[in-house]
């Protein structure tokens, strides 16, 4: 099996399955943004102190090893949440002290984990930062279908009666697991996208039915984004998709314009909790601005659809056909209120005083309304 290849960076037209490590990306910008979305998710549910069920189809082993020949091969995590951690775990209270909320207490849950008393070491993935976020009154139901990743979130998480570890297809098992027992919750849909097209056809086929089955559920996907003409086509769908209501979130650190790197990725949030907009709106331009390096990096927060308001008409031809007769592409419109908010990072982000600090300082003592942090915790390296 093949093990070394990053994925998300080949050029390949279409890859045989499950050859994905998300090791080699742990902690890269795309986890930046989709584990604070993820973390704005979970907070917006805990508004209510009934309990919610959190699914996630595409889970990976659970936790990372930073130090790991795949994080080292690739080193994404350098330009990702080791951007955001300035140096390392070190306070600068003069910028600590100003980063948004949201952006500092998920700063505080990766410095939390145990393994990085002593520096950034360990990366957690989705399901240590769900397990970490839920109350003890919620629940998770996790789904891998890799054997030895699957193996691994089990190891992790056997120990803890919120967490259900599920070695299956993700996307076969929301049939299964939708509605949850709570009545409400959120599903975290994160695929390897290892053959773009076909995985966003496998996507919007597991979002109609289980919209179907569950019409009032969140439903949180992260999506690549190389050429942006890629994308569009989903993004379209997802404003017939029968949700109430979508929001996007994006961060971009190169221009959208080439197959061949991940320019950058987004997060679209199907019937998004109230207020999820607000929580977002600080923290984008503070991650952009942080993760900046070379050239600053865009951000974007919009409706694709808002409630209430008439789904676009289809387009008559797909985007390809249209380009090939010479005719404009239809382009993803915001919703019909407030216009969206998009930015860009003012400067590249140098070293020094402008750089974050940790936020050591409040991470003593979890709150008491939550329940205690999964003990062991076996990061996944390499074999
Ligand atoms: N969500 C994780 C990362 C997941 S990477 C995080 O944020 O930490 C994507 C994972 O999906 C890989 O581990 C891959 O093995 C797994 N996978 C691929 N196809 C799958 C499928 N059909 N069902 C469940 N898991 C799948």
């Amino acid at each position: 099996m093949q093990t070394s290849a990053p994925l998300y960076w080949s050029t390949l037209p279409a890859v045989t399955a499950m050859n994905y490590r998300h090791a080699y990306h742990a902690g890269n910008f795309a986890d930046v943004l989709k584990h604070t979305v993820l973390l704005a998710l979970i907070e917006a549910m805990q508004s209510k102190s009934t309990p919610f069920g959190v699914i996630e189809t595409h889970a990976g082993s659970g936790c990372y090893a930073l130090d790991s020949r795949e994080a080292g091969k690739t080193g994404e995590f350098k330009d990702g949440i080791k951007r955001l951690l300035y140096p390392d775990l070190q306070t600068d209270a003069a910028v600590g002290g100003n980063l948004p909320p949201l952006l500092r207490r998920w700063l505080d849950g990766i410095v939390a984990v145990p393994g990085n008393e002593e520096g950034l070491k360990v990366y957690p993935g989705s399901p240590l930062q769900i397990a970490n976020a839920i109350r003890a009154q919620d629940s998770a139901q996790l789904c891998e279908l890799q054997p030895e990743e699957a193996a691994r979130l089990h190891d992790l998480f056997h120990r803890d009666p919120r967490i259900h570890t599920h070695h299956r297809d993700g996307y076969e098992a929301l049939k299964a697991l939708l509605p949850p027992k709570e009545k409400r919750g959120l599903v975290l849909i994160d695929p390897p996208y290892e053959s773009q097209e076909a995985e966003y056809k496998l996507i919007e086929k597991a979002l109609k039915s289980s919209l179907q089955r569950w019409p009032t559920g969140v439903y949180a996907v992260w999506y690549p984004i190389k050429l942006r003409s890629q994308v569009q086509p989903f993004l379209r769908w997802l404003q017939r998709s029968g949700a109430k209501r979508v929001l996007r979130a994006e961060l971009m650190l190169h221009p959208d314009d080439s197959p061949l790197r991940l320019n950058g990725s987004g997060m679209v949030i199907l019937n998004a909790p109230w207020k999820l907009d607000e929580a977002l709106r600080e923290s984008l331009p503070a991650m952009a601005r942080l993760l900046s390096k070379d050239r600053p990096v865009e951000w974007k927060l919009d409706w694709l659809l808002e409630e209430g308001a008439e789904p676009p008409a289809p387009s008559p031809l797909p985007p390809s056909r249209l380009a090939a007769l010479g005719l404009p592409t239809a382009r993803v419109r915001p919703g019909s209120g407030k216009p969206g908010l998009a930015g860009r990072s003012p400067s590249p982000g140098k070293p020094g005083p402008d750089k974050p600090g940790s936020p050591k300082a409040g991470r003593a003592g979890a709150s008491p309304s939550k329940a205690p942090r999964t003990p062991r915790i076996r990061p996944d390296r390499a074999r």
